[in-house]
């Protein structure tokens, strides 16, 4: 049984333990106070910076996998907030400090100017936008985060006397009884609505901070200061804009034609948002996988035969306990991969409940996760911070290149099934990714809104990027709060649109993956090793692709899409 163990320290002592800021502070004073004068100084305090941080950072990730593993737990709860409040401060307020020391240094530009041009383009970008008073109002935002997971969480329904998780919920939306989709789709609902005034004013509070945080740093609005927050150096409001126009004209034609066909062979007068998940072959929901042991052991079949390193990162996270995959009451909502810096091995965490959409989630999730491994060794912590339109193309990819691999868990007729309900998500999925981003710019560069006016604001994008054959006339006050359930809006603003950007991407990774199966795999690898050492651009075209959002180039890549579709 292969696991991996973290490299040896050699700035930190090898028993320490970060329980809390005092264990840890006298090192990140040394650093403050160490006198740097020369390249090689420069280059040996990046490291020890470098190690600290990983291991600091390492404890921060594994406080909050413990609390979504289990929201109910007192301990694991108030440990994570003790490092929000205790800590993070803490850290936050000496990082900065080094960061000051680091960039008034003398010999900065001895360094290797190439190698080191994203760190220290992040540097002066991190200098710019601290404020001591913005420590806690992130604190602030973080907790109140919590709450909506806490929310989200904790909502059940019932369904023939059994307690349902919303997600363990959404599953029977795949059911061929349109009656039972429709009773589930309602109750679900109408549990939202129980809550939407808590998440509403959840929201209004969260909105006044972080424009607060956006006036306090120098901005005009939260979008702006969030745009250089991201490290968005590579594309500007504009390319956003672009992105939201190509996707109203060239995708959300093919969606309105994919749901017209759908509606055609259920023979349907009306397509009610609780028909878009049914298989229309009348054939009952896919089924992958039940426990969590067949999904591991599946997925590392698949992905073995897309690439035998990709299996081998997932069974060495089996071997290391660092998969918790199956949904429980108690588990905070979503998915995720969660790198850790020092082990250099992530964490993935998931809702599963056994449908084709967990499935996809795992080949997503082993996509980061692959990511990380290809990472390990990279020689500094900052270099594996990488941007999340970098990150979501490997997972999404992989999501693409694995389709060859579902034999692991279905019979061919299942499997030509699979790939093309997963084409269809990918096309319909679009739409909303351009309608959570236009709606957060609206959002930001309208901070004194009423939450009245949001909920119009929102019926009104939802109009304009969302398929109209699609009837939602019966359930206006559904769609209203439809925005609610997206857990970014809340937790990680405006960090959603890299999804669409890592997807147009993946399309024309998987489109070259078609085309030369190896090459395209060799330079998806070299491309993800870089982790963050090149601009976003670059980094695409190590991959083999282009960083675009044209009409053109959306329309390209669809036409491939729609092709496949019909294969
Ligand atoms: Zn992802």
């Amino acid at each position: 049984m292969k696991t991996l163990t973290r490299k040896k320290r050699n700035y930190l002592p090898e028993n320490l333990v970060v329980h809390g800021w005092q264990n840890i502070e006298s090192f990140y004073q040394e650093l403050q106070q160490r006198p740097i004068e020369s390249k090689e100084a420069v280059l040996q305090w990046l490291a020890d910076r470098s190690e600290t941080d990983a291991v600091v950072d390492e404890e921060y990730r594994w406080r909050y996998i413990r609390q979504t593993c289990d929201t109910d737990n007192e301990t694991f709860k108030d440990a994570y907030e003790d490092f929000i409040q205790t800590i993070m401060p803490n850290w936050m307020s000496i990082g900065n400090e080094l960061n000051k020391k680091l960039a008034t240094s003398a010999f900065v530009k001895d360094l290797d100017q190439e190698r080191f041009f994203v760190y220290l383009r992040h540097l002066q970008a991190q200098l710019q936008l601290f404020r001591e008073e913005n420590i806690p109002l992130s604190q602030q935002v973080q907790l109140l985060s919590q709450e909506y997971g806490a929310t989200i969480g904790a909502m059940t329904i019932e369904h023939e006397g059994k307690e349902f998780t919303l997600p363990q919920a959404g599953v029977f939306l795949q059911q061929q009884d349109r009656n039972l989709r429709k009773s589930i789709f309602e109750k679900v609902n109408n549990r939202r609505i129980q809550d939407k005034e808590k998440l509403n004013n959840l929201f209004d509070e969260l909105l006044k901070i972080r424009h607060q945080m956006a006036l306090n740093a120098g901005f005009t609005n939260y979008r702006d200061f969030m745009f250089a927050e991201l490290g968005r150096f590579d594309y500007d409001v504009h390319a956003c804009e672009q992105f939201h126009k190509a996707i109203k004209s060239e995708v959300i034609p093919l969606v309105n034609e994919i749901y017209a066909k759908r509606k055609q062979a259920l023979q349907v007068e009306q397509l009610f948002p609780y028909d878009l998940e049914v298989d229309v072959a009348n054939l009952p929901a896919l089924q992958p996988f039940s426990t969590q042991d067949e999904l591991i052991e599946k997925s590392v079949k698949c992905l073995t035969q897309v690439d035998d390193y990709f299996a081998e990162c997932i069974a060495i996270m089996d071997n290391m306990h660092y998969l918790d995959l199956n949904s429980r009451k108690g588990k905070a909502p979503g998915g995720y991969n969660m790198s850790l810096p020092e082990i250099g091995v992530p964490f993935i965490f998931m809702n599963a409940a056994g449908t084709h959409r967990d499935l996809e989630t795992m080949v997503h999730e082993a996509g980061h996760a692959v990511h990380s491994f290809l990472m390990r060794t990279l020689p500094y912590n900052f270099d594996q911070e990488i941007s999340s339109e970098m990150a979501e193309l490997a997972s999404m990819s992989m999501e693409l290149m694995t389709f060859d691999g579902l034999s692991a868990f279905y019979n061919d007729a299942d499997k030509k099934r699979a790939i093309e309900t997963h084409i269809e998500g990918i096309i319909t999925m679009l739409p909303w990714i351009a309608l959570i981003d236009k709606f957060q710019h609206w959002i930001y560069t309208n901070p004194n809104h009423t939450s009245t006016e949001r909920e119009n604001k929102w019926l009104e994008l939802h109009k304009e990027l969302s398929a109209d054959i699609v009837d939602w006339n019966l359930y206006e006050d559904f769609r209203k709060i439809l925005w609610h359930k997206q857990l970014h809006i809340f937790e990680v603003p405006f960090y959603y649109i890299e999804y669409g950007i890592a997807q147009l991407g993946a399309i024309a990774v998987w489109r070259n993956y078609k085309q030369n199966k190896a090459v395209a795999i060799d330079n998806y690898k070299n491309a993800l090793q870089l982790g963050y050492t090149k601009s976003i651009p670059e980094m695409y075209k190590t991959a083999g692709i282009q960083f675009n959002f044209s009409r053109e180039y959306v329309k390209e890549l669809m036409d491939f899409m729609k092709n496949e579709l019909s294969n």
